[in-house]
């Protein structure tokens, strides 16, 4: 491979504190084999972390999980942040936020909030989390961020089994008093790569969706901002996933591990490094894992020769992985790519909503 050309700063740094978590969500983003409490890192080296993210250009920290609150440190880790300069968002369940602990947060200086948002109902939220009154929790907790001017966000996970609610779940948002809305629809890997067939929405609710989020943004202009990810599945063309491998920002898991996105771990032949190995400014400039898939020479045909190539940037490589094997292949997305039609197979084959099978809740 030619030498390349030192990368731009990282935008954003996503720390995700811990893999403990209250719920058990069936699509949680988290690896199948999480990291242990005994195996994370201590106050002191996420706070090294976050000065050595803000010398290398960083701007903004999610503090992510699991749930970051089920640190007890949350505090001492958002001041180290906020000292360092980083915006700090925390992305949450809210479960364990306690007005006692909003009380500290906000003292040592959060900025944000994010709030994942099951359903828009308990019995639903209950169910799809896995945790018995989570939803009736979260109401109090979002009505508390509010009620003190904190900026909240929520995190809609949508998939087979909620899309049909999502112009509530947009209203619900506005009665929150949230100002923006993520619509994220659920990506396969992981756990929820284990529980696609339970999850992969139909092309029915897809197009619902779609003149849903269209409609609420003219509805609620200047009230809520709205962020939809539609299904990659359904597209002709993947999304350029983090705008470019090692482009614009970076993971650090429990374990200190630096992965250049959260999903990058079920690439099994990349070598990742740690915090507590080399400075994060090496392993973002020149660590094995984040050269593997910048530039073009990675690339495989069609991408390398396609007029796209650096439009999406071929697409996702952990796609690539879970659908083909190859994380260097073309995303099996795309409607050039030569497994195009395993994808299509997968849409063939969404079952009945009488014969969903049962969630795999994560562990
Ligand atoms: S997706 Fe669900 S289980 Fe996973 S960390 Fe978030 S709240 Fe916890
Ligand atoms: S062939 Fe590759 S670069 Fe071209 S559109 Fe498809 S994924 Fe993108």
């Amino acid at each position: 491979m030619r030498d390349l050309p030192l990368p731009p700063a990282p935008i954003a740094l996503l720390a995700e504190l811990t893999h403990r978590c209250p719920l058990s969500c069936p699509y949680c983003s988290n690896p199948l084999e999480m990291v242990a409490r005994e195996g994370e890192l201590d106050t002191a080296t996420w706070a090294r972390v976050f000065a050595e993210a803000a010398d290398l250009g960083v701007l903004q920290l999610h503090l992510s999980g699991g749930e970051p609150v089920a640190r007890r440190d949350l505090p001492e880790l958002v001041e180290a942040a906020r000292q360092a300069g980083l915006y700090v968002n925390l992305i949450t369940s809210g479960i364990g936020l306690t007005e006692a602990r909003l009380d500290a947060l906000e003292a040592a200086g959060l900025d944000h909030v994010q709030l994942s948002l099951q359903g828009v109902r308990s019995g639903i939220a209950d169910r799809i989390g896995g945790y018995k009154s989570g939803f009736d929790r979260k109401l109090e907790v979002a009505k508390s961020i509010t009620a003190r001017g904190l900026p909240l966000t929520l995190n809609a996970v949508m998939h087979r089994q909620n899309l049909d609610d999502l112009a509530e779940t947009i209203s619900f948002a506005v009665e929150l008093g949230a100002r923006r809305i993520e619509i994220a629809c659920v990506q396969f890997y992981g756990w929820a790569l284990t529980n696609r067939a339970a999850l992969l929405p139909t092309r029915e609710q897809v197009e619902m969706a779609k003149r849903t989020v269209a409609q609420a943004v003219q509805t609620y202009r200047g009230r809520l901002a709205i962020d939809f990810v539609p299904p990659d599945y359904y597209a002709d063309f993947p999304k350029a996933c983090m705008g470019g491998w090692g482009s614009t920002g970076l993971n650090v898991t429990p374990d200190g591990t630096v992965l250049p996105c959260h999903a990058a771990a079920t690439i099994p032949h990349l070598e990742f490094q740690r915090v507590t190995e080399a400075p994060l400014a090496e392993i973002w400039q020149h660590g094995p894992a984040f050269q593997a898939f910048r530039g073009h020479d990675w690339m495989q045909e069609p991408c390398r020769s396609c007029a796209r190539r650096d439009i999406d940037h071929g697409g996702c490589r952990c796609q690539a992985m879970a659908l083909t094997g190859d994380a260097s292949a073309t995303d099996p997305v795309c409607r050039y790519s030569p497994q195009r039609p395993a994808v299509d197979a997968l849409l063939a084959e969404i079952p009945e909503a009488e014969a969903l099978p049962e969630f795999t809740y994560r562990r």
